[in-house]
C-alpha cells in the first residue's frame, strides 16, 4: 500500500482524527484535510506517522469549489504514482436554531459544507477509483438526518441529502467495485458536542452515555476494508441505541 491513500475531510479533529488513525492502522497513507486548525491537523499527521504510514495535511474549505479543485488537483498532479482509494466525507458543522429564527447564513453554511462539500470532493476522487476499479466512499451523516431533530432543520436536511446521494451513487459505481456507504453517529464526544450536557441526554440513549470517536471510526474502518465488499448504499447507525 506504499502509494495508496485515504482522504479524510475534516481530519484534523474529533471523528475525523479518529478515522485517520483507524485507516492508518489498516495501512493506508492519509491525506488530512482541514480548513482552519493547522495545529490540530499537524497533530493528526504526527499521530498517523507514529503508526508507520505517510501523513499529508491539505488545507482547503470543502465548500469552496475552486479552492477544493485547485488544491486537490495540484496534489494529484504532483503525486501521479499515488492513488486515493478511500474517501471519507467527514467535514461538517452544526449551526442550530429553530427554523423561524434561522438565518440565511446558518442555512447556507451547513448545506454548503455538507452537501456542496460532498460534491466538490467526491467528483474529483471518483474518477481515479473508477479507473482503478476499486474504491471506498464513506459519508459521515447523523441520526439527525434519519430521525429529524428540532432546531436542526439545516443539519437534518444536509445529512438526509447525503443519505440519498449515498444510495444513488452506490448504484452508479457498484459494478466498478466502488462501494458508497454512510455512517450515522448519535452523540459523540468531540468539540461539536462540547456545548451539550451528557447528563441531559443520556436518558435517551440505551447504553447511557455519549460515544467515543474511536467507536465510530472502527465502523468506518470496517466499511473501508475488504470485509465490507458486499455492503453498499447503506447507512449504518452508531448511536448507542437512541
Ligand atoms: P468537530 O470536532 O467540530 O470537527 C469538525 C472537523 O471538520 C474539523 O476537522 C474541521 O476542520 C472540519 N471542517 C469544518 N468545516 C470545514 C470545511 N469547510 N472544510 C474542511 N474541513 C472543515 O466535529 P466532529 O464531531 O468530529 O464531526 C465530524 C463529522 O461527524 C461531521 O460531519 C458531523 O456532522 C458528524 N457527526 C458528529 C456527531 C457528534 O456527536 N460529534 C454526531 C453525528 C454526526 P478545522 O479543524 O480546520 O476546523
Amino acid at each position: 500500500m506504499e502509494n495508496t491513500f485515504a482522504l479524510v475531510t475534516g481530519g484534523s479533529r474529533g471523528l475525523g482524527r479518529a478515522v485517520c488513525l483507524e485507516l492508518a492502522a489498516l495501512g493506508y497513507n492519509i491525506i488530512i484535510n482541514y480548513t482552519a486548525n493547522e495545529s490540530a491537523a499537524l497533530e493528526t499527521q504526527r499521530l498517523v506517522e507514529t503508526i508507520g504510514v505517510k501523513g499529508v495535511t491539505l488545507r482547503f474549505n470543502v465548500a469552496d469549489r475552486m479552492e477544493t479543485r485547485s488544491t486537490l488537483t495540484k496534489w494529484m498532479e504532483e503525486n501521479q504514482n499515488s492513488k486515493i482509494s478511500v474517501l471519507v466525507n467527514n467535514a461538517g458543522i452544526r449551526e442550530d436554531g429553530l427554523m423561524m429564527w434561522m438565518t440565511d447564513e446558518q442555512w447556507d453554511g451547513v448545506l454548503d459544507i455538507t452537501v456542496q462539500g460532498f460534491f466538490n470532493v467526491t467528483k474529483l476522487v471518483l474518477d481515479g477509483m473508477i479507473k482503478e476499479k476499486f474504491g471506498r466512499i464513506i459519508n459521515m451523516v447523523s441520526f439527525s438526518g434519519l430521525t429529524g431533530v428540532p432546531g436542526q432543520v439545516n443539519y437534518s436536511a444536509s445529512k438526509a441529502a447525503i443519505i440519498g446521494a449515498t444510495r444513488s451513487l452506490s448504484k452508479e459505481v457498484g459494478r466498478r467495485n466502488v462501494t458508497v456507504n454512510a455512517v450515522a453517529p448519535g452523540f459523540i464526544k468531540t468539540d461539536m458536542t462540547e456545548d451539550l450536557n451528557e447528563k441531559d441526554f443520556k436518558k435517551t440513549i440505551a447504553v447511557g452515555r455519549f460515544g467515543k470517536p474511536e467507536e465510530v471510526a472502527s465502523v468506518v474502518g470496517f466499511l473501508a476494508s475488504e470485509k465490507a465488499a458486499y455492503i453498499t448504499g447503506e447507512t449504518i447507525s452508531v448511536n448507542g441505541g437512541i
